[in-house]
């Protein structure tokens, strides 16, 4: 717990653009975290350094500068930077709504979820744990907006991008080689 909360500190000073080596004793508040643009959640605060996407409409699949974009497994990104490419030709764009996420903040999304469907059980429907989930190891990728989507569902397979669970249609992950067939999808994130 004491872990935790120093990482969630940490990554609250780096989102402030404080001095580096800088260390708060004290747990942020919710008004701190909030001033300083993080993400609250009862058990923990993180930022866009665990991959939190705070832009309302999402990020520019080409910002590499960003921990969403940049912490991704490489082979994904190219192939998700590939395919935003090839849209643009056809009038549609890409944005990235959420990409790698840390630990910490799948965690707390997790957390949130089993507080808003008042079980771990039905949660997992929705949202996995950090231990199972792909977004952490870098190997998913959400994709707004719906013509996006739909651009994916008919071409992603070209780069290697399948929509793997039936009931998000916008998350992608590298499931066939370029150009192969994707896998049937599962229901839903717990198959
Ligand atoms: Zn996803």
């Amino acid at each position: 717990m004491l872990k935790k909360r120093t990482a969630a500190i940490l990554g609250l000073v780096a989102l402030g653009g404080l001095a580096i080596g800088l260390i708060i004793v004290t747990a942020p508040s919710r008004d701190e975290a909030a001033a300083a643009g993080a993400f609250f959640t009862p058990d923990t605060v993180v930022g866009v350094e665990d991959g939190v996407v705070d832009e309302v409409d999402g990020i520019s699949p080409f910002a590499d500068d960003l921990p969403a974009i940049a912490k991704l497994d490489p082979e994904l990104r190219t192939a998700m930077q590939g395919a935003a490419r090839d849209a643009i030709a056809d009038g549609v764009e890409f944005v990235v709504t959420s990409g790698w996420r840390s630990a910490a903040y799948q965690e707390a999304l997790f957390n949130t979820a089993v507080i808003e469907y008042g079980s771990a059980e039905v949660a997992g429907e929705f949202v996995l744990s950090p231990e199972e989930s792909r977004h952490v190891t870098g190997e998913a990728v959400d994709i707004g907006r719906t013509d996006a989507n739909s651009w994916l569902s008919q071409h992603g397979a070209d780069y290697g991008l399948c929509q793997t669970y039936a009931n998000e249609m916008w998350h992608f992950e590298l499931a066939t080689e370029p150009g192969g067939e994707c896998p049937p999808q599962l229901p839903n994130a717990h198959g």
